[in-house]
Formats: structure tokens, C-alpha cells, sequence
């Protein structure tokens, strides 16, 4: 058996997680070759703890891909500029690579200029420096007005903006401006967390104007003005003293040009193998698109990027060795989500479930909070 190249494309959570598995898995006369631009790896969720303070720094959960050449893992910093995956090769700004299989884990593109005024006037949850501006911003608040808007979906962690504004709620309470200030969410869901389903929805709703949040649904926001504050909706409009956002998402454009994508605007996949219609190119995490029983599309989130990459490495792992196929992807998921005060509720379940996912939702508990900060000390183990 001659030694495999096994390209994975992106080294966020997906990536990362996979190239560990796919090491542990394969000998050593098999390449495991990594190409991601950034030369740091950290998980996007520490951007809520950047945004509380609770994470003074970005640097502190940040781990150094150069490292990953301890574990025998190959990185290349580059750009992913094409992919041709009937060749299974890749164009990058260093160079052209080619491998026997393909492990496509680019995650989402944030495109905020796709909504005029967001760039200028929204503070961006989802990019460390967008999350420490929100924290400056949060520690000169006098009262006012906090408007969390979810541009469009898909979005990567359908809890984040509600996180986002229960830790707001939480942190002006202690800072004791709550009184002088609304907290808002306006988001084009009918419900949080939709996948989920209504039960879930409803009761995150409850959680929400139980701390006096107000939750504006089926709001797809058109335009924003940096000048006059204020936002404008389909259906109505509204003033803000500070805005934080969710912006658009769509896939990477190398994804696009491959023509990887389909009217989703993501990287059809099947749902149990993750293989995409090319042999050997499996695609995981935020980048790709499946289809529940229900009609709706799995959400984007680490944890099925996490168990995704488990399933191709084993899989992977077992073609190279003469095997049939080790795992398949179910389905199964859970999140924490933070709602201040060092509290957490927990969600988990079943998204593959027919008719529709079977997701429960627990009460917040200092647990699951616990728990939630245990995930990044996990995927961090890959350093040691
Ligand atoms: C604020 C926030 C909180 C979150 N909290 C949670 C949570 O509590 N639980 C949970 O399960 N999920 C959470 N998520 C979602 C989770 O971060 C994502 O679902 C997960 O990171 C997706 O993994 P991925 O590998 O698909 O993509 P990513 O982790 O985004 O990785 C994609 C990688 O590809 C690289 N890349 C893209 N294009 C190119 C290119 N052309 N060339 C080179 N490199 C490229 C990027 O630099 C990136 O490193 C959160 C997300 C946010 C924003």
C-alpha cells in the first residue's frame, strides 16, 4: 500500500479536528497536509467571553498551527485561490497541491457589505476585534438602547445572538445601567434556534422577556444608517445606541467558482458520510448544506463540524486500509447557551429525527456553563 496525501481544506474546527483524527488514524507513510490562511487557530465561541471581558485578550485562546508539525500534520499558510475536485487538486497562493482525498472544511464567508450601513454601524459579533469593540463600547455605556440584529440565515450557531444579548442583559445588570437601557433581538427567524423546534423556540423566548429582552421575529434588516442610528426592517424600523450583528454568511468563494455549491448556496453533502458528488471529497462543518427530514437544514455549528470530521477521518482511514466504512454521521448534537451570571442552559438532541429533530432544552444550571468552557480546554488538547 503506497502512503496517501490527504488534503484538508481549512483549519478552523473542522479542519483542525479532522487532521488530529485523520493522524491518530493513518500510519505515518500517509501525508496529512492542512492549508489555512491564518496562522492561529481559537474557537469562535471564546468571542462571547471576549465580548463580557470575561477574556481580556484574543491571544489567550489562540493556538499556533506551526505546532501541528510535532504531531506530523503538515500546514501550509496559504490562501485556497481554486479547487478542482474531479483532480482532487487545489490552487493556493503558495502553489498547487495535490491529494488523494479532499476534506473540505472552509466554514462560512461573512459578507456584511451585502447589507448597506452594516459595516459602518454594526459592531461584529462574530470576528474577535468586532467582539472587543463591543466590550469598549458595553464599558462606556450610560443606558440606551442595544439592538442585536441577525442580518440572514443560515448563521454559524443559530444561540449566539441570543447568548449574545442575555450576556448584554447580565452584564449592564452589574454594571447597574440595566434601568436606563432596552435590550432588542431582531432576527428574519419566526422563532430562536428553529431547527430546534417550537418547543425550544418558545421557551428561549420566555427566557428572553422574562429579563425584560424584547424579541422582534421575521425581521429581514434592508439598511442600516451609522449617521441617524437607526436600522430599517421589511416591516418596520427601529433606533439604536448600540448595534451588534450577526452578518450575512455564504460559502467561500473558491466553493462557489467550483461550482461545489448548489441553490442551498452551500456544499450539498450526503448526510450520513459527508461525501460530496466527487469521489474522495468529503466536505464538513459550516460550509456545506443537509437537508433534514423536516424540510430545514441542519444548523451550522461546531459540534456537528467536530463529529463530521470524526466520521470522514474514520472513514477515510478505513478506504486507505481496505476497509468498509467505520462510522456514520447521526444526526446527534447539543449546545450550552449562555444567559449570564455564569449560567448556562443546555440543549441536545437528535436533528436526523423523523418526522422532525428531538431537541430538548434544559434550565440554565452553573454546569452546563462549566461545561461549555471544558469544550475549548478539549479541542485544545490537540497542542499538548
Ligand atoms: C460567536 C460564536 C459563538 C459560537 N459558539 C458555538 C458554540 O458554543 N457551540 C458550537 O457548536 N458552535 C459554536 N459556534 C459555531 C462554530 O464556531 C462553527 O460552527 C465552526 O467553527 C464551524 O467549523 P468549520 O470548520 O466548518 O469552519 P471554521 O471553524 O470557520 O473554519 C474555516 C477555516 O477555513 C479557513 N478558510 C476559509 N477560506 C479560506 C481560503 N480561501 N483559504 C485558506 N483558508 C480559508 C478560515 O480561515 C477558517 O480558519 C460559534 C460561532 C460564533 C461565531
Amino acid at each position: 500500500m503506497s502512503g496517501k496525501t490527504i488534503l484538508i481544506l481549512g483549519g478552523g474546527l473542522g479542519g483542525i479536528t479532522a487532521a488530529g483524527a485523520l493522524r491518530r488514524l493513518c500510519s505515518p507513510e500517509h501525508r496529512i497536509v492542512l492549508v489555512e490562511r491564518n496562522a492561529k487557530f481559537s474557537l469562535c465561541m471564546a468571542n462571547l467571553w471576549l465580548m463580557t471581558g470575561e477574556r481580556r485578550r484574543s491571544e489567550e485562546g489562540e493556538r499556533d498551527l506551526t505546532r501541528l508539525s510535532e504531531r506530523c500534520i503538515e500546514w501550509t499558510q496559504a490562501e485556497i485561490e481554486a479547487i478542482d475536485p474531479a483532480a482532487k487538486t487545489v490552487r493556493t497562493s503558495s502553489g498547487t497541491l495535490a491529494g488523494d482525498y479532499l476534506v473540505i472544511a472552509l466554514g462560512a464567508e461573512r459578507h456584511p457589505e451585502a447589507v448597506p450601513g452594516f459595516a459602518e454601524a454594526a459592531l461584529d459579533l462574530y470576528r474577535s476585534a468586532g467582539a472587543l469593540r463591543i466590550r469598549e463600547s458595553l464599558e462606556r455605556f450610560t443606558g440606551g438602547r442595544v439592538v442585536v440584529v441577525v442580518a440572514r440565515t443560515p448563521f454559524s450557531c443559530p444561540s449566539a445572538p441570543y447568548e449574545a444579548a442575555f450576556l448584554v442583559e447580565s452584564l449592564l445588570r452589574r454594571r447597574g445601567v440595566r434601568e436606563r437601557s432596552e435590550i432588542a433581538v431582531y432576527t428574519p427567524e419566526d422563532l430562536p434556534m428553529p431547527v430546534a423546534g417550537a418547543e425550544v423556540g418558545k421557551e428561549l423566548v420566555r427566557m428572553l422577556e422574562a429579563r425584560g429582552i424584547e424579541f422582534h421575529a421575521e425581521q429581514i434588516v434592508m439598511k442600516i444608517d451609522p449617521a441617524a442610528r437607526t436600522a430599517r426592517f421589511e416591516l418596520e424600523d427601529t433606533k439604536f445606541d448600540l448595534l451588534i450583528g450577526v452578518p450575512p454568511h455564504r460559502a467561500p468563494e473558491p466553493l462557489r467558482a467550483a461550482k461545489l455549491t448548489d441553490a442551498s448556496g452551500w456544499v450539498p453533502v450526503d448526510a450520513s458520510s459527508l461525501r460530496t458528488r466527487h469521489a474522495g471529497v468529503y466536505a464538513i462543518g459550516d460550509a456545506t448544506s443537509i437537508r433534514l427530514p423536516v424540510g430545514m437544514f441542519l444548523p451550522k455549528a461546531g459540534v456537528f463540524a467536530d463529529e463530521q470530521a470524526r466520521v470522514v477521518a474514520e472513514n477515510i482511514a478505513a478506504e486507505i486500509a481496505g476497509e468498509p466504512p467505520r462510522r456514520r454521521f447521526d444526526g446527534h448534537g447539543f449546545c450550552y447557551i449562555e444567559v449570564g451570571d455564569h449560567m448556562a442552559a443546555y440543549g441536545a438532541g437528535n436533528f436526523y429525527g423523523i418526522p422532525a429533530p428531538t431537541v430538548s432544552l434544559e434550565p440554565p444550571s452553573a454546569r452546563f456553563c462549566a461545561e461549555k468552557h471544558e469544550i475549548e480546554r478539549a479541542v485544545q488538547a490537540l497542542w499538548m
